[in-house]
Order: C-alpha cells, then sequence, then structure tokens
C-alpha cells in the first residue's frame, strides 16, 4: 500500500520514516506532487490543524495521507510560540531566527520558569474523507544557549531533565522513542495496519 507523508519539513519526514519503519507501506514524500501547494493553517489546535493537512493531501492525492501539526508551549510566555512554532519569527520559516527570538523572549527568566513541552497531533486521512488524530507530548524545559545537532527547529534548546541533554543531544532512535511525535505516530500505527489489511482483503 502506498501511503503519503505529508511534510515539506526534512527532519518531520526523516523522523516520520524512522517511526513507521516495519510497517508493510510504500511512504511517497509530497516531493513526489510539486504542483500541490501548501494548505493554508487555519486552525487554533494542533489537532485542527492536522486534520486539515491530512484532509487536503488525501484529497488532492488520492492516497491515505499521514501528517502532523506540532509546536512548542513555552509556559513563561503563555504557550507561545504554539500552533506558531515554524513562523515565530516570521516568514520565511528559520529555525536558528525561531530560536533566537526564543532566547530573547526568556532573557533573565529563571531556569525552574523556563519549562516547556512539544506537542504533536497526528493526522491520518483517507481520499473518502475519514481522519483518525491521535496525540503526543514531551515535557522540557528552554536552555539559554544551543546544545547539540541532531534533530531540528527547537531541538538544541529543549533540555529534558531525566536524560540531562537537549533533544538535540539524542540519538534519534532515542528522540523518537521519547517524543511527541513518536507517541502520536505509534498510535496511528493500528489505524495504518487496518488500512493495510482493508486493502488486502
Ligand atoms: P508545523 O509544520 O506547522 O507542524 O510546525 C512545527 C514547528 O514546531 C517546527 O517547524 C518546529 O519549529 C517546531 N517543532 C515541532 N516538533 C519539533 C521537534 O520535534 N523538535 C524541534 N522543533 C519542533
Amino acid at each position: 500500500m502506498r501511503i503519503l507523508l505529508a511534510t515539506t519539513n526534512a527532519g518531520k519526514l526523516r523522523e516520520f520514516r524512522q517511526i513507521l519503519t516495519g510497517l508493510a507501506v510504500e511512504s511517497v514524500a509530497l516531493e513526489a506532487f510539486p504542483g500541490i501547494r501548501e494548505p493554508e493553517e487555519t486552525e487554533s489546535t494542533f489537532a485542527g490543524n492536522a486534520g486539515l493537512k491530512a484532509q487536503y493531501y488525501a484529497g488532492k492525492t488520492g492516497l491515505p495521507t499521514v501528517a502532523d501539526d506540532s509546536g512548542l508551549e513555552v509556559d513563561a510566555l503563555g504557550g507561545a510560540p504554539g500552533v506558531l512554532s515554524a513562523r515565530y519569527a516570521g516568514e520565511p520559516k528559520d529555525d536558528a531566527a525561531n530560536n533566537a527570538k526564543l532566547l530573547a523572549a526568556l532573557s533573565g527568566v529563571e531556569p525552574e520558569r523556563r519549562t516547556a513541552r512539544f506537542r504533536c497531533a497526528a493526522a491520518l486521512a483517507t481520499p473518502d474523507g475519514c481522519v483518525r488524530i491521535e496525540a503526543g507530548t514531551i515535557e522540557g524545559r528552554i536552555i539559554d544557549a544551543p546544545r547539540g545537532s541532531n534533530g531540528f527547529g527547537y531541538d538544541p534548546l529543549f533540555w529534558v531533565d531525566d536524560y540531562g541533554c537537549t533533544t538535540a543531544e539524542m540519538p534519534p532512535e532515542l528522540k523518537n522513542a521519547l517524543s511527541h511525535r513518536g507517541q502520536a505516530l505509534r498510535k496511528l500505527c493500528p489505524h495504518i495496519k487496518a488500512l493495510i489489511s482493508a486493502e488486502g482483503s
């Protein structure tokens, strides 16, 4: 069965593929459909935007589609950047500029008040309009200077107390085992397997 992994973010795509390894699917990336423009993410929640993206691309391609919407919530910033995480420092999306803006916003905030979490909603949509959405969360703290070069986005600033490192210092297998995206995508796996069985019957 062919399944579309609907993200233009190279870091996310790498994680999607690692986490979904072992499923009997041929995964296709969005670059196989260069003519399809990105939908506007008009919803105010991760779940809303994940469902919107998955349904949009499933409708355009005719393929079962997995999409996620994810982001960072920082308590001292009232939950920002939240659903605006990718464009926190404006257009075009720029991880380095986002991280610099986050550090500036938290300047002077003491370590114990720098609590934060990554959230992910992952959606599986089929061309007939059905959609399943699952969620995951990982708790951490924002440190005051970047550490590590794995991952993407805010990973160099996201410290996980239990492991004593940032998610950018973790080997990819460990990040995927713990992360918001790993949790949400693993919860989608039974739904993907049900599609595979239905196709084979
Ligand atoms: P989306 O493409 O609208 O879901 O935006 C997600 C944004 O949230 C990314 O561009 C990153 O800035 C941030 N983000 C989400 N997940 C992660 C992660 O696993 N590590 C680091 N940053 C993340």
